[in-house]
């Protein structure tokens, strides 16, 4: 909360746009979700309480579940319960180098046949979710025939821009480390909890050499929902059916840089580690409840610490 009784999560607006509905697309449409900031309690939630071509080339890599070695101290755990930790992937692990604007500006040409005009916002929120506001800016209806061409081209965009990102855009400081630590862990799980439709997820993480610390399977991504929070309920069951153990609020850690992941990880049933690698300053991060902040990657211990600590 700021001096003035108002959250700092206030500044921050709901991630569904006006008139983007849950059932068009299969998530939820909530209210803005700061706005019940002033209530003196965080308004953030309650803390703990494609088409061929890219799939043909994801295919050619082994991405799942892999383990490398780490010489990261270890942290103290219950060998007995495994932890499910869930990265979010822009400004927490990567920046793509602005290669996602060229792409949603590309496909935009191709699908309506005019330059795009205005982007939609795009920290912290789903594919879904920015395709149908895109299309809202400049007058048309996204209707669920259109934003799955859309998406699907969006797709096939990654695919061929998949070497720009490597190029352009870096990985973040520590990055690596962190998810090979967490990799070499027998009482971790590790995925990602992204608005990156999956194709995505996967090219901007292969692009940087991080497929391979993460169970993509398990995941859930950015044509799973609207919203960002469903999407962690939904990569708790998808861990609880392959790894037959039941991931709770205590043993699920979301990782992210945006209020929204603090929002997900709240309302989805997880502790939030905010990273202020991002454009949303450590104090704003803080007022929207996270349970801890830190300034970014850098130091794997404290990485550890922080995501592994309850
Ligand atoms: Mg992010």
């Amino acid at each position: 909360m700021s001096d003035q009784g108002i959250s700092v999560c206030e500044l921050y607006p709901s991630s569904s746009p006006p008139g983007v509905s849950a059932g068009a697309f299969g998530g939820s449409d909530g209210p803005g979700w700061c706005s019940s900031a002033k209530s003196g309690s965080s308004s953030c939630g309650a803390p703990l309480s494609a088409r061929r071509s890219a799939n043909d080339f994801l295919s050619l890599f082994s991405v799942i579940g892999s383990r490398y070695p780490s010489n990261a101290d270890p942290v103290a755990y219950d060998p007995g319960v495994r932890t499910l930790v869930l990265w979010d992937i822009d400004h927490t692990l990567i920046n793509a180098g602005g290669v996602g604007r060229e792409a949603y500006a590309a496909v935009f040409q191709q699908v309506i046949g005019r330059p795009l005009e205005r982007h939609a916002e795009m920290a912290g929120r789903t594919d879904r979710a920015i395709t149908a506001e895109t299309l809202l800016l400049h007058d048309i209806e996204p209707t669920g025939d259109l934003i799955t061409t859309f998406t699907a081209l969006l797709a096939e965009s990654f695919a061929t821009r998949r070497h720009e990102l490597a190029v352009r855009g870096r990985v973040l400081a520590g990055a690596h480390a962190a998810l090979r630590a967490l990799a070499d862990r027998p009482d971790v799980v590790q995925s990602v909890l992204t608005g990156n439709m999956e194709p995505i997820a996967r090219y901007k993480l292969l692009a940087f050499g991080l497929d391979g610390f993460v169970d993509f399977q398990v995941g859930a991504y950015g044509m799973d929902g609207v919203e960002r929070h469903p999407l962690v309920r939904l990569a708790r069951q998808r861990a609880e059916r392959k790894y037959g153990q039941v991931f709770d609020e205590s043993t699920t850690v979301l990782i992210g840089d945006t209020p929204h992941d603090v929002r997900a990880g709240h309302e989805g049933g997880a502790r939030v580690v905010a990273v202020a690698t991002g454009s949303t300053p450590a104090s704003a991060l803080r007022a929207c409840g996270a349970e801890r902040v830190i300034p970014d990657l850098t130091d794997t211990q404290t990485v550890l610490e922080a995501i592994l600590t309850p």
